[in-house]
């Protein structure tokens, strides 16, 4: 007999995902749609899209929504308070998707949900204490704390992106009025900007030939560039993976995880980036946290908001929270 599904919907900057999954959180249908240029109306529109395409061919009965959504919320109101690559802020999200949708709808930040996803089913089973990063435009944070989502007084905690490891650095991007963040330090956006500068001071270099040919020199391109060798390449990822360093050992130290779980599109790069991430926190973190913590790379990919979505909506129906 089928059993009950609910659908899992990761709204990325350019790009949704929703996933019709069961329990186990195996994935029956997945539908995707593109974003990029929409306006709210239109962009809802889309949404509810999508999630109806996933419920007709679920396979079981849909029970339920989650969202993950790149804002910071409120959970007092269900208000997205910033969204800074989609136009959903200054909606209560959840209440108009659920009337829409007829169905009981939960929403969360997206990194948040990534958290979930990893801690329930991927590389971060069985752990009470978990750091989750996730690393594109921006970085995400998502904590797992005593085996739960922590969200914080409010459901806007754990912006750990947004942990300074320089004070007087560059100003940090969106709507952080802060300076030297690890996510305006170490975010792709951060890896393409100090690939143009090492390519510049490298005329030898791969990287620098790449730059010179009109190539954009971000995540991709940087990556094959330093598995090919290219000495300068592998430069800008140790320096990347260096400051990630930096705010690990933080978290080392304030959260004494058992993992440390990194996530996004710049994770193609595996142990080029984390390699400099562990040997930075080996140098700089507390013992005994240090000895212990794995620092790995998430298992789900781009799946983790949308499975952590599915997940947040069994979550929500199991607590029978009000939905939003
Ligand atoms: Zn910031």
């Amino acid at each position: 007999m089928p059993g009950r599904r609910t659908i899992g919907v990761d709204m990325g900057g350019s790009k949704l995902l929703a996933g019709a999954v069961d329990a186990e959180l195996s994935v029956h249908h997945r539908a995707q749609r593109a974003l990029a240029g929409l306006d709210q109306a239109a962009l809802l529109n889309v949404a509810v899209d999508a999630v109806e395409e996933a419920r007709a061919f679920a396979g079981g009965e849909v029970v339920a929504v989650g969202f993950g959504i790149p804002c910071l919320m409120d959970h007092r109101t269900g208000r997205a308070v910033i969204a800074i690559n989609l136009p959903l802020a200054d909606i209560v999200f959840g209440e108009v998707m659920a009337e829409r949708l007829g169905l009981p709808v939960f929403v969360d930040n997206d990194a948040n949900v990534a958290a979930l996803a990893e801690h329930r089913a991927g590389a971060a089973v069985g752990c009470s204490e978990v750091v989750m990063l996730t690393i594109g435009t921006g970085i995400g944070g998502g904590l797992i704390l005593r085996g739960e989502l922590y969200r914080g007084a409010i459901g806007s905690g754990a912006e750990l992106g947004h942990t300074v490891i320089d004070m007087n650095g560059p100003p940090c991007q969106g709507n952080c009025p802060n300076h030297g963040c690890v996510e305006a330090m170490a975010s792709g956006t951060a890896l393409a900007r100090e690939a143009v500068r090492i390519a510049r001071e490298q005329p030898d270099s791969g990287l620098h030939r790449a730059l010179a040919e009109g190539n954009v020199l971000a995540g991709p391109l940087v990556t094959e560039l330093a598995y090919d060798g290219d000495a300068a390449a592998i430069e800008v990822l140790e320096l990347i993976g260096t400051r990630l360093g930096v705010a690990i050992s933080s978290f080392v130290n304030i959260f004494n995880p058992q993992v440390v779980v990194i996530g996004g599109g710049v994770m193609a790069a595996g142990d080029l980036l984390l390699e400099p991430a562990r040997a930075t926190v080996a140098a700089r973190a507390l013992p005994p946290s240090r000895d212990e913590v794995r620092i790995v790379t998430a298992e789900f990919g781009v799946e983790a908001g949308m499975i952590g979505a599915a997940a947040l909506a069994f979550d929500g129906l199991g607590k029978g929270a009000a939905s939003r």
